[in-house]
């Protein structure tokens, strides 16, 4: 790539026309499968020796190009596109984790993860030790011998407490256990890779589309990590796959390049599994992607104003937002974030849950819908929606409370976004 502006990379990385017919915008190959050559050109393809389109569950051209697009944009090498942000944790951590494995995560967490990871993967025999992320060296007290990966959010909601990225990811790389970092609330601002991450995913659903049009999901693979240097620590990756005529992924995969972690993910997982994204989801993604960088900007220009004006606003008792933060909080965000704070913010109002409730049903600009990332603002009331399916205690850890309201700040003119807040504010306090 010609550039490592992110504005730049986002027009070009991955694509320049279509070989076929020298189309510019990059086409919706809305195709299932792909002629092969001869029969030895699919025996190659189906054996690995040669890469290239096989089946749209597998690989296509158009999810290809929002792969490395996103690859690039990260300063990663290899990135997969899956059905949905959901699809993206599942298989970042069943591509490590088996039967008896454990992995340590962040207990600040989508509220989706959190079940993914509380219920289902513990059903599936794969044990998740959830820690408080102020202390970095919780991850250390939590592991052993079967701990094959760490996992945290960049910037999660409710706290948006910015992780401790390269304190944590630190700590797992002498044991051979790479951090996995979900970034969908901070595309561009933070690049996890930079600071020792070896795994990034997405919901690509959120900001990365951010039109709110179509569900999808990325696993980006730094190319950085060394999954043989701990053989034992990662046997997924080290020891023969029958699925494969036992091939072992990190040497069967070298020739290709550091890619054997995604590479695994792609011909066992999504093989297997099958959550593909579907390439019509792609191409909106990649209409999206393109202006990334400039609605990350107007998303977190607008949202630090929001902050300001809510922290001055007498029926508010508190306002949650990384450049209000103070002490070690607010130098992780200073650390992690570059070019603003992102479009996230919580707030809680004086009178408590019924006020809260009033106020959402008064906004007329906001909508209320259970999303974050959009280019228009939204709002919801965590409590009672994203995280109702968590007890009380479960509710407390994440930092979720009763009179909590979650904004996503768009990118409309800043004038029009106050005014319906003032408005919604108004009528909640008159309840
Ligand atoms: N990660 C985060 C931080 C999210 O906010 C969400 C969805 O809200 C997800 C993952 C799951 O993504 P999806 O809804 O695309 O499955």
């Amino acid at each position: 790539m010609f550039s490592r502006n992110p504005e730049t990379i986002v027009l070009h990385a991955g694509y320049r026309a279509d070989p076929a017919t020298g189309a510019v915008a990059v086409p919706l190959y809305q195709t299932t499968s792909y002629q092969f050559d001869s029969a030895a050109h699919a025996s190659n393809l189906f054996g690995l020796k040669e890469l290239g389109n096989i089946y749209t569950r597998l690989m296509n051209p158009t999810n290809d190009v929002l792969e490395k697009r996103v690859a690039a944009l990260d300063g990663g090498v290899a990135a997969l596109a899956v059905a949905s942000g959901q699809a993206a944790s599942a298989l970042a951590v069943q591509n490590l984790a088996q039967v008896g494995d454990n992995i340590v995560s962040s207990t600040d967490l989508y509220g989706g993860t959190w079940n993914l990871f509380a219920n289902t993967l513990r059903r599936q025999g794969i044990e998740v030790r959830f820690v408080d992320p102020a202390d970095p060296e919780n991850f250390r007290r939590a592991t052993d011998d079967r701990t094959r990966a760490y996992y945290a959010e960049t910037l999660p909601n409710p706290k948006l407490a910015v992780f401790p990225i390269r304190e944590v990811a630190d700590i797992g790389r002498p044991f051979g256990i790479p951090l996995i970092i979900d970034n969908t609330a901070a595309p561009v601002l933070a690049r996890p890779f930079d600071h020792g991450a070896a795994v990034i995913v997405y919901s690509t659903t959120k900001y990365i589309g951010g039109h709110g049009t179509s569900i999808g999901g990325l696993i980006v693979d730094s190319g950085t990590f060394d999954w043989a240097a701990a053989p034992e620590r990662q046997p997924a990756l080290n020891t023969p796959d029958p699925s494969y005529h036992g091939a072992v992924w990190v040497e069967a995969v070298q020739p290709l390049g550091p890619i054997a972690y995604i590479i695994k993910a792609r011909v066992t997982l999504l093989r297997d599994v099958g959550p593909a994204q579907s390439p019509f989801n792609a191409f909106q993604t990649i209409q999206g992607l393109e202006t990334l960088p400039l609605r990350m900007r107007e998303h977190s220009r607008n949202a630090e104003a929001v902050a300001r004006h809510l922290s001055k606003h007498p029926a508010v008792a508190k306002v949650i937002y990384p450049s209000l933060q103070a002490g070690e909080t607010r130098r992780r965000a200073d650390a992690y974030l570059k070019g603003g704070y992102g479009g996230l913010l919580g707030f809680e109002l004086k009178a408590g849950r019924d006020a809260g409730r009033a106020f959402i049903d008064a906004l007329k600009l906001f909508y209320h819908v259970a999303n974050i990332g959009d280019a228009r603002s939204l709002a919801i009331h965590p409590a009672t929606t994203t995280h109702s399916q968590l007890t009380p205690a479960e509710q407390a850890a994440t930092g979720v409370t009763d009179g909590y309201v979650r904004l996503s700040v768009g990118i409309e003119h800043i004038d029009d976004i106050l005014v319906d807040l003032d408005q919604a504010l108004a009528a909640a306090v008159a309840i």
